[in-house]
C-alpha cells in the first residue's frame, strides 16, 4: 500500500514508534528511524527490520529536543530517500511531579520533545509535501491531550498543545492533499509507562501491582493496556487513500478512557 513512500518516525527505537515504523515498512514504505540507544543494538534493529520487510530502513540519531537537529533529521531523510511523505511525530518523555515542585528544566525538556519537536519537523517537512501534493502527518498525542491527570502538568500541557497544533496544521493544508491527525492512546505498556509505575506508586502510596490496577488501568474501562500493534494499525490506516478525508482529528485509542 505504501510502496514508493518514505516515512520518518521520531522516537522509533522503542515502544509505539518502533511498532509504527515496523508496520509502515511492512506496507512497503522506506523508513527513517530516530531515537537514542546503543548504536550496535540500533544497527541490529535497523538491519532486522530491513530484512524482515524488504523495505529500506535507515537510522538518524537526532535529538529532537534541539530545533536544529530536527531540521537536520528531515533534511537527512529527504537526502537519503528523496522525500518525507509520512511524518510521525512520536518521540516523547514524561516526568511526574506536583506542579508547585515541578523542576523547570524538566518542564522545558517535555515541551521541547513532546510539542516543539513536532512543530519543527512539520515546518521542515511541509514544503516538500506541498510540492508533491501528498502528505500524511501523524502526531502521537495521548489521552492526556484530551483530559488531565494529577502530577503530569508538563506532559498534559504539551499533549494538549499537540492536539491544537494538529488542528491548525490540518486547516492550513486541507486543500494540498496533506492530512494531519493526532492519535491519542490510553496506557500502553512501553518503557515510558514502566518508568512511571514506581513514581506513581510512591506518589499514591501504593504497591506496584496496586498502582497498575487501581491507578493506571482504572482509567481504562477495558481494564487492559492498549497494544502497540493497535496504534500501528491505526497509523497505517491514516496513511491510506481511504483516510484522505480524515484530517484535524484527535483519534482516541484508549479503551474508553475519554468516553467517561
Ligand atoms: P518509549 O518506549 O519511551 O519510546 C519513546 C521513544 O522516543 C524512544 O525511542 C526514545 O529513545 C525516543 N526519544 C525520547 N527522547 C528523544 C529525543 N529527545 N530525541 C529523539 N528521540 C527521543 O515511549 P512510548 O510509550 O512508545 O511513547 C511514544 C509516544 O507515545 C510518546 O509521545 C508518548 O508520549 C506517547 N504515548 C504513550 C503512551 C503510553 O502509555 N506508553 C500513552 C499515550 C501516548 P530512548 O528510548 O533511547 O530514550
Amino acid at each position: 500500500m505504501l510502496k514508493g513512500k518514505t516515512a520518518l518516525v521520531t522516537g522509533s527505537t522503542s515502544g509505539i514508534g518502533l511498532a509504527v515504523a515496523t508496520a509502515l515498512a511492512r506496507e512497503g514504505a522506506g523508513v527513517m528511524l530516530n531515537g537514542f540507544g546503543d548504536p550496535a543494538a540500533i544497527e541490529e534493529l535497523r538491519a532486522g527490520l530491513e530484512a524482515a520487510t524488504g523495505s529500506r530502513v535507515r537510522h538518524h540519531a537526532a535529538d529532537v529536543a534541539v530545533a536544529a537537529e530536527v531540521a537536520a533529521l528531515v533534511r537527512a531523510t529527504e537526502e537519503s530517500f528523496g522525500a518525507v511523505d509520512i511524518l510521525v511525530n512520536n518521540a516523547g518523555i514524561q516526568f511526574l511531579s506536583a506542579v508547585d515542585e515541578f523542576p523547570e528544566e524538566r518542564w522545558k525538556a517535555i515541551q521541547d520533545v513532546v510539542l516543539n519537536a513536532g512543530f519543527h519537523a512539520i515546518k521542515a517537512a511541509l514544503p516538500g509535501m506541498k510540492r508533491r501534493g501528498w502528505g500524511r502527518i501523524i502526531n502521537v498525542s495521548s489521552a492526556h491531550g484530551l483530559v488531565a491527570s494529577p502530577f503530569k502538568s508538563a506532559y498534559v500541557a504539551a499533549k494538549h498543545g499537540v492536539v491544537g497544533l494538529t488542528r491548525s496544521v490540518a486547516l492550513e493544508v486541507a486543500e494540498a492533499g496533506i492530512t494531519c491527525n493526532a492519535i491519542c492512546p490510553g496506557y500502553v505498556r512501553t518503557p515510558l509507562v514502566e518508568g512511571q509505575i514506581d513514581g506513581l506508586a510512591q506518589l499514591h502510596g501504593l504497591s506496584r501491582e496496586k498502582t497498575v490496577r487501581d491507578v493506571i488501568l482504572s482509567t481504562q474501562p477495558t481494564r487492559r493496556f492498549v497494544e502497540v500493534e493497535e496504534i500501528a494499525a491505526l497509523a497505517v490506516y491514516l496513511c491510506g487513500e481511504m483516510a484522505r478525508s480524515i484530517t484535524g482529528a484527535a483519534l482516541s485509542i484508549d479503551g474508553g478512557w475519554t468516553a467517561r
